[in-house]
């Protein structure tokens, strides 16, 4: 992947930076703005460059049309704060609005377009409609710098095919996150563990069976934990259950054995009486689940046991909460984890938006973190082995 000193001399040139902005945001009040804070290096050094940086970026899902609750607009706000420059809001994308606020650009001046998926080209499966809009967006710039890391596994036209319409480079995030990425993946310092969490184990399935053959310890909390339990045998009462992926969890415990991987679960949780912050509950062994109980956390045994299995680990890679960590009720096993990375020497990668939500949430130093990815799905299908159609088209 080029880098943005090998683009040239950028002074005047308008270039266009797909950055990934998707944060979380209700009632035009921005959440965790961890992914705004990741995106300025980049803008700030095109800028002082001289360049007429286009910001391009999605928010949300607004399904390919202009929807106000779904506006870049107090991103753009936000964003200039961080910048400590003044940042040009174009009220949509390839329109009217936003060629007039690039033909305004001076050198080193910022502009950011309205929400790409506004436009139902962005997301399209049709190569021709797709293609139709990254027309329209290449033709507002000269230079394209792809930076959005959190959107490079989507086949979409601000993230896949500008790149193929105009010369191009990999901004600084993109290109750290690969870095990271390629040591969790080409011959990673051993013992290598990976904690996955989160709602969702259909999610994961890609990555644990990726992993099962790179790790040498896999822990699992979190949610997804239930079906790993309830595929050993073990009634786990009221709490999230797929039960349509026992078979391929199955398997999953078999390969691990076979594989010599070792395959770590909850020996115990904290049971609630139902989903709720303030829900009664108490520390049971996973092998005695009251049938009308939730686990929302795994309990002080299991945090002590992960630790345990992190502490003289030289690689670990952490995907989801261990908990509902939205409730502080239930955010000590994801905190214990986090607690876990921190105090290891290990090289340590955080991923997931909740992931790294939480970590900010529980007021934790980020840079206790080897790494702290802005990309969950990303850099999961990248774990994966699969080829990710934005870092593809940045290759050539
Ligand atoms: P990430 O974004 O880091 O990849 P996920 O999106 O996979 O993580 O999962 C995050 C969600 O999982 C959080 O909203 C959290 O509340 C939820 N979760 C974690 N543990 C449980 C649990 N035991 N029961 C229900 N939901 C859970
Ligand atoms: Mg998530």
């Amino acid at each position: 992947m080029r880098t943005i000193d090998e683009l040239g001399d950028v002074r005047g040139k308008r270039v266009l930076v797909r950055s990934d902005l998707n944060v979380p945001l209700a009632d035009g009040v921005i959440g965790d703005d961890g992914r705004i804070r990741a995106s300025v290096p980049t803008i700030n050094e095109l800028a002082e460059k001289g360049a007429r940086v286009i910001v391009c970026a999605h928010l949300g899902r607004p399904n390919g049309k202009p929807q106000p609750e779904f506006s870049l607009k107090p991103v753009a706000a936000r964003l200039g704060e961080l910048l400590g420059r003044e940042v040009r809001f174009a009220d949509d994308t390839v329109g009217d609005s936003a060629k007039a606020t690039v033909d305004a650009l001076a050198d080193g001046e910022v502009a950011l377009l309205e929400n790409l998926r506004f436009n139902a080209g962005e997301t399209s499966k049709d190569d021709a409609e797709r293609g139709a809009f990254a027309d329209a967006l290449a033709g507002l710039a000269e230079l394209y710098v792809g930076d959005g890391f959190g959107a490079v596994h989507r086949k979409h036209a601000s993230v896949y095919d500008v790149p193929q319409r105009l010369p191009h480079a990999a901004g600084g995030l993109v290109a750290a996150e690969v870095e990271v990425l390629k040591q969790l993946t080409e011959d990673p310092k051993r013992p290598y563990a990976v904690v996955l969490g989160g709602a969702k184990v259909s999610d994961k399935l890609g990555v644990i069976a990726n992993l099962l053959g790179k790790v040498d310890r896999l822990l699992i909390g979190g949610g997804m934990a239930y079906t790993f339990l309830k595929a050993q045998g073990h009634e786990v009462g009221n709490s999230l259950l797929q039960d349509d992926q026992l078979d391929q969890v199955s398997g999953f415990l078999k390969e691990a054995e076979e594989r010599g991987v070792e395959l770590v679960l909850p020996v115990d949780v904290l049971a609630a009486t139902g989903f709720a912050a303030d829900a009664p509950h108490e520390v049971v062994d996973t092998t005695a689940i009251p049938a009308d109980r939730e686990g929302l956390d795994i309990g002080p045994r299991t945090r002590e046991l992960f630790a345990s299995k992190l502490a003289d680990a030289a690689t670990v890679f952490w995907n989801g909460p261990m908990g509902v960590f939205e409730f502080d009720a239930f955010s000590g096993g994801t905190r214990a984890v986090a607690e876990a990375l921190i105090a290891s020497d290990a090289f340590t990668v955080v991923g997931g938006g909740d992931s790294a939500a939480a970590v900010r949430k529980l007021g934790l130093p980020e840079d206790g973190f080897s790494h702290i990815s802005t990309g969950g799905g990303a850099s999961l299908e990248y774990l994966e082995g699969k080829s990710l159609p934005g870092l593809a088209a940045l290759e050539d």
